[in-house]
């Protein structure tokens, strides 16, 4: 067996640790005589798979009991739609567009009601975030709507926008869990878990219970009711109970780290690594303003498009697999979520140093 380094943005690098158990709980989970995907989600033993799964999330976010958790299927795209559809009361909302994200999430907005876009970092390509200090937050606006952390241009928030007291939707799919948040800023906190926590097929929704209603869009199927999924405790219909069995796993990992504030100070020291190489470096270059990057995701170009096509062949055969940036950045981007160890990092780096050498 040989594992790479994966630095994909996503389904990206789990923890090796847990691979391994779910590995070894295939076939028979806990004495039970079959694996987790073979199983009743309305059996004894998965009923204490994701309880215990939401009160680990609970505790590793310190979230407040006046907040419901959703274990969700449909991916972070869907909530696109199912956020206005349930939340637009008023039929408007504001959008702050950072990335292609965000614009989708906004243009899906704009199918069911006034959705502002009230700021934008497109014009240089989504490289930073835009001042949210005093935002022309529409008076009826049901909320304003971010993505906290930008998986293709590799910007992230430092200071969430003022919202003048209107509700905070964010999608956090690439930071879910990689620092300490405060619930409590936050109407709606969601994201597809196969960025930072684990497989396709999640989205975990974080929503305080005042905004889960029945006063919704007309027509809006049960489905897409958060008051449906949070009812029932996610368990309506089936949910997606292998994936939600590998997240209560990564929540233990997470635990066992040492919470968030932890995976906050390791997830700072790798981001160092790799930004203070590229500062320095003559070669290699950071598309983002400095003040805005990622700890995430980090985008990086040498300016060449045919010396970066060489790099990325060259480190895949290296073992640095999926550095290739999104399309509409060029380039490389190197995603480095809670699971890539620092090792990961540092080896890259040592391998950017020596392309460098033998290409300059
Ligand atoms: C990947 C991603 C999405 C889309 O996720 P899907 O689960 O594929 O729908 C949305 N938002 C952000 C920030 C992402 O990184």
């Amino acid at each position: 067996m040989n594992r790479v380094y994966n630095f994909s943005a996503g389904p990206a690098v789990l923890p090796e640790e847990v691979l391994k158990e779910a590995a070894d709980e295939m076939l028979d989970y806990q004495g039970s005589g079959m694996s987790v995907m073979e199983m009743s989600h309305r059996s004894k033993v998965y009923d204490n798979i994701i309880k215990t799964a939401e009160k680990d999330l609970r505790e590793l976010m310190n979230i407040p009991d006046n907040y419901k958790v959703m274990f969700l299927q449909g991916g972070a795209s869907q909530q696109f739609a199912m956020i206005p559809m349930n939340l637009m009361k008023n039929k408007v909302a504001d959008y702050i567009i950072t990335g292609q994200w965000a614009k989708k999430a906004w243009k899906e907005a704009c199918k069911y009601g006034k959705a502002n876009a009230i700021a934008s970092s497109e014009d240089k390509t989504f490289s930073y975030i835009p001042d949210c200090s005093d935002l022309p937050i529409s008076e009826d606006a049901d909320y304003v709507y971010i993505c906290e952390n930008n998986t293709i241009y590799g910007t992230k928030y430092k200071e969430l926008p003022n919202t003048k007291g209107k509700t905070l939707v964010a999608d956090v799919s690439s930071c879910f869990l990689s620092e300490p948040v405060d619930v409590t800023k936050y109407g709606v906190i969601y994201g597809g878990v196969q960025k930072n926590i684990g497989p396709a097929g999640v989205v975990i929704v974080i929503m305080r219970e005042d905004l889960i209603t029945e006063d919704v869009l007309e027509g809006t199927p049960t489905m897409l009711q958060y008051k449906t999924h949070a009812d029932a405790d996610s368990l309506y219909n089936t949910p997606p109970a292998y994936g939600i069995y590998i997240c209560g796993k990564v929540f233990k990992w997470l635990k066992k780290m040492g919470g968030l504030e932890v995976m906050k100070k390791r997830n700072e020291e790798k981001a160092k690594i790799l930004y203070d190489f590229l500062d320095q470096s003559k070669l290699f270059k950071g598309t983002v303003v400095a003040k805005d990057r990622s700890l995430m995701n980090v985008p990086f170009v040498t300016g060449d498009k045919e010396l970066d096509a060489k790099f990325v062949a060259e480190a895949e055969k290296a073992g640095f697999v999926n550095l290739k940036g999104h399309r509409t950045v060029g380039g490389m981007r190197a995603s480095i979520y809670n699971a890539m160890p620092k090792e990961g990092v540092e080896k890259l780096v040592e391998f950017m140093k020596k392309f460098e050498e033998e290409n300059s």
